[in-house]
């Protein structure tokens, strides 16, 4: 079993606390390593450490800057395969998911090759009589960034890639349940040239958090993770007077319209539904189809597409649809949800729960699990399930499905299947959402757009990546500069004896 360390100064380190959480595997429920908790002292060294070392970083032109995230590119193109299999064994995930996850955040180091072009400043000439302003970007100082376990690849490459490139330091605290790939993330970006203690990776848990929260040198927390503890974050940091942008949970619906093409949206309901066992915030948790007709349509475009599906360990090849969940408690809660669907009067469809994977009895494997005749009480409706479990809310009309959509407390992303680019262009305008997918499930904006949700799902102002992250990771300074007339009035240029 391997022992894992912080990474700081550029090296790794081990952890002095004498408290680690358990790094499992969610496919055999084995311990495959334990992950150092850092104490309050160690965070706070490691924030000293990034302190000094930002003062060069800061000063260092941002062409210069961006070439770091220009190798740092190649370098993660040329690991994709070991940090894709890195993201697997500790998530679970199959490895081409694995190397999405990379892939959108290595979307993001690109954006930050151009970093110099999001950094330029304003300029208004002659602002009055012989005054000019200008104002410039400059980096916060020492930033942090906390992730949580489903994308251990893509999401601290959404903090750690913009907030270098704007001249900060960072203390990345990455989830405890999947902690290497932001190690060896770290590794790769020292090899790219990132001087030491820049990015200090500081494996912990709340304590470690707490630390960074009440830091005082920590100017910005950027977080993402479940919505009460988005929340917290949000609201330590903000009376600490810190930065925070935290980005929380979601229940996201998709609209199926009776124009729209059943087996399309078929296709794309089981993806984003059960794609990574639905442990992402984009995962469509809720199925609304408006009439009748077209709910009795897509169930029976679904269950077979469901019952298809292949569930299993990522070793077992590319062919497997989706792998376990995260933890034995991740899988009795999903579980226990499922009970709770069926008590309170749900059709359960198709039933995952008695699944078993021969070989892996000890996984955290659940099978996929199909709801319909869902209603807002129900609390497979309330919670945000984070499993391989769609519901099904049959919807009289559009304007009903649209108000369902709307009245749910969370914001992240929604989508609407239709023929119709009226009700396609109705529905986007006036849905509370963050991010709206026309025919397209998963709408996770391109890296130089942002990605944030809307209501529970998100705390702070701006978005995460695109030009928002270069606005949260620097404070603009403005100057207005007069110069008196100097040498073109009033000038001598005869010569003269001394007076
Ligand atoms: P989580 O909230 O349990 O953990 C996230 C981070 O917070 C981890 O680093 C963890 O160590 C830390 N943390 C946990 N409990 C804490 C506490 N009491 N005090 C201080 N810190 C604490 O989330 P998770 O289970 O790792 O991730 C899944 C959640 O993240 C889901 O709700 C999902 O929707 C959400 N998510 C949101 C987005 C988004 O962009 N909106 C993206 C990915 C995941």
């Amino acid at each position: 079993m391997e022992d894992l360390t912080h990474y700081i100064d550029g090296q790794r380190v081990k952890g002095t606390s004498g408290r680690f959480a358990d790094v499992m595997n969610p496919a055999t429920g084995e311990v495959q390593a334990r992950v150092p908790l850092a104490t309050t002292a160690e965070l706070n060294a490691a924030v000293e450490k990034a302190a000094a070392a930002q003062v060069a970083w800061g000063a260092t032109n941002p062409q210069r800057r961006a070439r770091v995230m220009m190798k740092f590119g190649a370098l993660i193109n040329e690991h994709m395969d070991e940090l894709a299999e890195l993201v697997s064994r500790e998530h679970g995930k199959t490895l081409p998911d694995g190397r999405g996850d990379v892939q959108r955040g290595l979307e993001v180091v690109e954006v930050c090759m151009g970093g110099p072009a999001m950094l330029k400043g304003e300029f208004t000439d002659n602002g009055g009589p012989g005054i000019d302003l200008y104002s410039m970007r400059q980096p916060l100082g020492v930033v942090a960034g906390i992730t949580p376990f489903n994308f251990p690849a893509m999401i601290p490459l959404w903090k750690m890639a913009p907030a270098l490139t704007c001249g900060n330091a960072m203390i990345l605290k990455p989830s405890e349940r999947c902690p290497s790939t932001a190690l060896r993330l770290a590794e790769l970006l020292k090899e790219a040239g990132l001087p030491d203690g820049v990015l200090q990776v500081v494996n912990g848990d709340k304590e470690a958090v707490d630390a960074i929260l009440d830091h005082e040198t920590v100017q910005a927390v950027g977080f993402v993770g479940s919505t009460p503890i988005a929340q917290y974050i949000y609201g330590r940091a903000c009376s600490n007077g810190k930065r925070a942008q935290c980005f929380g949970g979601a229940k996201n619906h998709m609209i199926v319209m009776p124009d729209a093409d059943m087996d399309k949206a078929a296709d794309a309901l089981v993806g984003a539904g059960y794609g990574a066992a639905g442990e992402r915030c984009m995962a469509v948790s809720v199925a609304v189809p408006v009439g009748e007709e077209t709910a009795d349509a897509l169930v029976e475009k679904l269950v077979p597409r469901i019952e298809k599906l292949k569930v299993g360990p990522y070793t077992a090849g590319e062919d497997v649809d989706y792998g376990p969940v995260i933890t034995k408690q991740a899988e009795e809660r999903i579980r226990g949800l499922i009970d709770s669907g069926v008590q309170q009067g749900a059709e359960l469809v198709v039933d995952g729960r008695d699944f078993t994977l021969q070989g892996y009895e000890n996984g955290y494997f659940v099978g996929p699990s199909l709801f319909d005749r869902v209603t807002p009480e129900m609390d497979i409706y309330k919670e945000e399930i984070f499993g391989p479990v769609l519901s099904q809310v049959r919807a009289g009309s559009y304007e009903e499905a649209l108000k369902l959509t709307m009245d749910n407390p969370y914001g992240n992303g929604t989508a609407i299947f239709t023929a119709d680019g009226d009700t396609a262009r109705d529905f986007a305008h006036r849905v509370n959402v963050g991010m709206v997918g026309i025919n397209f499930p998963i709408p996770v904006p391109l890296s130089y757009h942002t990605f944030g949700g809307w209501k529970k799902s998100a705390f702070g102002d701006l978005n995460q990546y695109g030009p928002d992250a270069f606005r949260f990771y620097t404070k603009t300074k403005t100057v207005t500069a007069r110069w008196f007339s100097g040498i073109k009035e009033g000038g001598e240029f005869n010569f003269k004896a001394m007076e």
